[in-house]
């Protein structure tokens, strides 16, 4: 079969061989029959034939040297990117990569091809790297995978790492060159460690608290939910606390915030080092915290003990005071535990909520710090917020009335009174400023409430000064609450009520709390000035419950101070009176004299507290041993009526 189709080509060659030497000979023949001019035409067509095939090869060197030139650039940026390469076959093996890459991994495109990718991952990526690779590699354009490398061998056991970010796509047929047909995915790896400590430094902050570095509310959601989801799976109890530092108010506004900060830094590393490490510990924001116990109990009671336990030991923790910026500031809490589930459904929210009710609870009753959530609670929280509406309508309506309790010298002689709001309260009658100031200062409506006051009060002063009954020397003590003074406008409230009651500024006495004479408040301290300077004179309530310094003292305009009754009340009894006390009230007395200041006492209820307190010459007396705070009707009676005159037997 082989040699036929031999001989047929043969034949076919030679019969085309034949036919060519015809075609040949034939065109021998015309040329020898063309005259000159034909043939001079033909050459000429053959020459400009010549030039043309010359051109087509010099356009195709040049677009081969162009092609050659496109190539080495696009060699010299795929080596030189600023992300590291690979192209890797069918079973990611690097088949081929960059420079760059090479530099990012400390070795040589060399080394790198023919290996898997993940030699590169540090191992405990690995997991992830696997695990992510198969969709990745389906639709890599959607995806990336970030994992952490390591330069250098990991076998040698040195190098550094760095988190890269895998990003890719498939290499289409026609782009690959018949020697690259087994590249079938293009990643590129940038490294985007700074990014992702930058991310995490983010997230770090959105979900902790600058100061202490505790986690924050945010966290703390997603923590009670599991927390109850555990404890209704298995039929268990959790327990959450609820902690407030007791007046720190106080210390922020007498000591400075920076110190304030730093207490409460020092406060969390104190509760942090008497928790279990289980055992989530949160700031909610300014002094409160709440501590979550990853403990969990079948028996309720169990984990009442357990959270009763916990919360004994951080009290404890406490005893010792703090030493922050040269000042000794002891710390005390309240605290306010729930326990949960209380009900199938409840929320975070509830428990949280509870927790914070009980924490309230506990502030209330000076006889504990700590208090467990009951619904009773609950019910009283909300008859707390139906007064703060009540309180909203009583401010419209002005059911409010001002008693007035004298202040006598060591002669009896009335000299001065305090001003004390009462409130008609429809339901529960006249109701005394413990029951309602709280809710006023929460509220923000202590202002409002406040500038009634000025008001009620200086007209009545105009109305004494009317009927003969006061000298413009004798001074009604006004109470003042921090929150008004930090109103802009509280100075010129003052000056706007004795204008328009045509009371001399020396008329009134400012009563201001210790806390309020903070050496860096700038806004309060122009206003005391500004108001001191017309006259106004200044008094120091509850003195000696709060922290201000002697230097402090001096600098404000301060004309009295009123030391609080609980310094009082022990006077002059030899059972009760702590020696302290003594001593205390002494020591005031004599520093008030010091700096040229009257001295009040405050709550003189007996007679042996009088006895000790004219011995110590106490320049005025406050309390019901002379007189209760009483209604206008009744103080008009007192002035008209001379000195008071205890009976003495
Ligand atoms: P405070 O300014 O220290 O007033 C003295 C409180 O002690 C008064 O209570 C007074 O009734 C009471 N008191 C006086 N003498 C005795 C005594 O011998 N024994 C006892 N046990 N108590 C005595 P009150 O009127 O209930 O006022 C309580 C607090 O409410 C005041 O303490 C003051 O801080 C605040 N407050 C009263 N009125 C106003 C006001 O108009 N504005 C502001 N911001 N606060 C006010
Ligand atoms: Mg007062
Ligand atoms: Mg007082």
């Amino acid at each position: 079969m082989k040699k036929s189709r031999d001989k047929f080509s043969e034949k076919e060659a030679s019969y085309h061989r034949e036919q060519a030497e015809d075609l040949a000979q034939e065109r021998v023949h015309e040329l020898k029959q063309l005259n000159e001019s034909e043939k001079d035409e033909l050459l000429s067509e053959l020459h400009i034939h010549q030039i043309e095939l010359e051109l087509q090869n010099r356009e195709l060197r040049e677009s081969q040297s162009r092609l050659e030139f496109v190539q080495r650039q696009y060699a010299e940026l795929y080596n030189e990117a600023p992300v590291g390469y690979a192209s890797l076959d069918q079973n990611g093996l690097i088949v081929r990569c960059n420079n760059t890459l090479a530099t990012m991994l400390g070795s040589t495109p060399d080394f790198i091809k023919s290996r898997p990718l993940v030699h590169f991952i540090s191992k405990k990526d690995h997991a992830v790297f696997l695990g992510r690779y198969r969709a990745f590699v389906k639709s890599p354009a959607d995806k990336f995978i970030d994992v952490q490398f390591h330069t250098k061998n990991p076998e040698q056991g040195d190098g550094t790492t760095f988190i890269g970010r895998i990003q890719g796509r498939h290499i289409t047929r026609h782009e690959s060159a018949p020697q690259l047909k087994n590249e079938t995915l293009l990643v590129a790896i940038s490294d985007v460690t700074v990014q992702k400590e930058n991310e995490d430094r983010v997230q770090h902050q959105a979900f902790h608290d600058a100061l202490t570095g505790l986690p924050n509310r945010i966290n703390l959601t997603g923590h009670i939910t599991t927390a109850l989801a555990l404890a209704g799976r298995q039929n268990r109890f959790g327990a959450l606390l609820f902690m407030d530092i007791d007046r720190f108010k106080t210390v922020n506004d007498s000591l400075g915030h920076q110190v304030g900060d730093e207490l409460l830094v020092r406060f969390v590393e104190r509760l942090s080092a008497n928790l279990r490490k289980q055992d989530l510990l949160v700031r909610l924001g300014g002094d409160e915290f709440v501590l979550l116990l990853a403990e969990q109990h079948n028996d309720r009671i169990q984990m009442a003990k357990v959270a009763k336990w916990v919360a004994i030991n951080l009290i404890r923790s406490l005893t010792e005071p703090f030493l922050v910026a040269g000042h000794n500031i002891q710390v005390e809490i309240s605290l306010g535990i729930s326990l949960f589930p209380s009900h199938d459904d409840d929320t975070p929210v509830d428990v949280l909520r509870q927790a914070d009710t009980a924490m309230y609870q506990a502030k209330a009753d000076p006889s504990t710090a700590i208090a467990f959530f009951d619904f009773d609670m609950q019910e009283r929280a909300r008859r707390r917020l139906s007064l703060e509406g009540q309180f909203r309508i009583a401010l419209e309506k002005e059911h409010f009335e001002l008693h007035y309790q004298p202040q006598v010298n060591l002669q009896g002689e009335i000299v001065a009174l305090e001003a004390l709001i009462r409130w008609h309260h429809p339901d529960h009658g006249l109701m005394t400023p413990a029951l309602f100031i709280p809710v006023a200062e929460e509220t923000g409506l202590i202002v409002p409430m406040g500038e009634w006051v000025i008001d009620a009060a200086t007209r009545q002063i105009a109305r004494w000064q009317e009927q003969g009954l006061c000298k413009p020397e004798f001074q009604v003590a006004i109470n003042i609450s921090t929150r008004q003074i930090q109103e802009n406008s509280f100075a010129t409230v003052i000056e706007q009520a004795l204008k328009t009651a045509a009371v001399p500024a020396q008329s009134v006495a400012l009563e201001i709390t210790e806390s309020l004479l903070l050496p860096n408040d700038k806004r309060c301290s122009v206003q005391l000035h500004r108001l001191s300077q017309q006259g106004l004179t200044f008094s120091v309530d509850d003195f000696g419950t709060g922290y201000s310094s002697l230097s402090v003292l001096q600098q404000a305009p301060i004309g009295e101070l009123k030391i609080d009754r609980r310094f009082i009340s022990g006077l002059g009894s030899d059972v009760q009176e702590p020696r302290s006390n003594l001593a205390l009230v002494r020591l005031i007395i004599s520093m008030a004299k010091e700096l040229d200041m009257q001295v009040v006492a405050e709550g003189v209820e007996t007679l042996q507290q009088l006895e000790v307190l004219r011995s110590l010459k106490c320049d005025l007396i406050q309390g019901y041993l002379f007189s209760k705070p009483v209604s206008v009707s009744h103080i008009n009676e007192l002035l008209k009526g001379g000195p008071i005159i205890i009976d003495e037997r």
